[in-house]
């Protein structure tokens, strides 16, 4: 079974993935720690992205799809993924949808933990506080928060027309969070 995290950047995807990691084994991938891993390598990729991530733009689809398509034709279409900050556009949604047919497998289901924006803004100044993110200043993340709004959004009618549209409330404790998404993980299997 293949999921997609989606919502607002402090929404709770890294958490949730986290236990979908835990309870199903499923792989997390996740492009904005793929990023912070090319950045902190000193790569050219890296050198490329810091600065868009820092001031909160998006890094072109071109560069995240090919991060993702290597690394499932790594791990192989065997597996269960768990996408995390993937995709942000319908571009990158259309790529992740291509790429998945060709290797005979699909997105089950898509996940939206909605949070709203005073919570969402809470969470980040503690985020700052606690992981030190430099894309975690309330500049940055207001620019990220108009990319989620103007960009990916688009992929909320995106997922609902092809029926796999699931919503979470994820201002709820993280526990009830993660028994919910659960229940629709149970919902997809039967
Ligand atoms: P995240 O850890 O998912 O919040 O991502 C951190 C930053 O990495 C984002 O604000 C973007 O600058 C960049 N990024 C991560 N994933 C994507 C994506 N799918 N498309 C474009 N940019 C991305």
């Amino acid at each position: 079974m293949n999921l997609v995290l989606f919502g607002p950047p402090a929404a709770g995807k890294g958490t949730q993935a986290k236990h979908l990691v835990d309870v199903y084994a499923m792989i997390h991938l996740s492009t904005g720690a793929m990023l912070r891993a090319a950045i902190a390598s000193g790569s050219e990729l890296g050198k490329k992205v810091a600065a868009i991530i820092d001031g909160g733009d998006l890094v072109s689809d071109d560069i995240v799809e090919a991060l993702i398509e290597s690394r499932i034709e790594a791990l192989g279409s065997d597996k269960s993924y768990v996408f995390d900050g993937f995709p942000r556009t319908v571009a990158q949604a259309e790529a992740l949808d291509g790429l998945m047919s060709r290797q005979g497998s699909r997105i089950d289901g898509v996940i939206c933990l909605t949070v709203n924006e005073e919570k969402l803004v809470a969470r980040v100044e503690k985020r700052f506080a606690d992981e030190h993110r430099a894309d975690d200043n309330l500049e940055s993340f207001r620019v990220r928060l108009d990319h989620y709004n103007r960009d990916t959004s688009p992929l909320l009618p995106y997922y609902a027309a092809q029926g796999k549209l699931k919503t979470v409330d994820g201002m709820a404790a993280i526990e009830s969070v993660s028994a919910e998404i659960d229940q629709i993980i149970g919902g997809l299997e039967a």
